[in-house]
């Protein structure tokens, strides 16, 4: 009952925090181009939280993040978890289509992270998977490849930083580093389960 209930206010946070995102100009440049905002996708109950960069084509136009190319690789990643999108919960770090998806303007980074900021507080997950250097140098100062294979602490987060499906996509070798990476995250949350 008690999680029901924190399920319900953590929906109505989100939504009115959507509602926010979508009536946000302060990236005039993004707001001229972009169809919609794009805010998250998944399960705002979950212990896992994936963070991209930003959304790209089909997610200016569907609304929702990794619903394109890249999207699909991750959703076959989470398969191979054994996952969907309702064990995780997903977000960017800027909520709007960079135009060419070209990679976000540190000012348009620091006009959107707090959305980011409060997603976190609001979901409360135990792991924050970065996916690229966009999310792990926002997040937590390094470039995806010099976090790979390690943890860190984003507040009492723990985060993990693997390649962006986009990467992936470019260089199949990075295919086997992205499942090193996640082995270690479920290997974590097993024994935390555990303890
Ligand atoms: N790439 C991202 O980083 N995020 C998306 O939502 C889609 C592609």
């Amino acid at each position: 009952m008690i999680s029901l209930q924190i399920c319900e206010e953590k929906k109505r946070i989100l939504s009115k925090m959507k509602d926010e995102v979508a009536n946000c100009y302060k990236c005039s440049q993004l707001c001229e181009t972009r169809y919609q905002t794009v805010f998250a996708d998944g399960n705002p109950m979950s212990r896992v939280m994936l963070v991209g960069e930003a959304p790209g084509e089909e997610e200016n136009k569907l609304g929702k993040p990794f619903v394109g190319r890249a999207g699909k690789l991750l959703d076959n990643i989470l398969k191979a978890l054994s996952w969907d999108r309702n064990d995780v919960y997903i977000a960017n770090i800027i909520k709007c289509r960079p135009s060419q998806n070209r990679v976000p303007k540190p000012e348009e980074i620091s006009n959107c992270i707090s959305f980011l900021e409060r997603q976190i507080e609001v979901v409360n997950p135990d792991y924050i998977i970065c996916l690229g250097s966009v999310a792990s140098n926002t997040l937590i100062g390094k470039p995806v490849s010099e976090a790979r294979g390690q943890w860190f602490k984003y507040k009492n987060h723990k985060v993990i930083c693997t390649w962006h499906p986009a990467y992936v996509l470019r260089n199949q070798d990075a295919k086997k580093d992205v499942w090193e990476d996640l082995k270690l995250l479920v290997k974590d949350m097993r024994e935390s389960l555990s303890n």
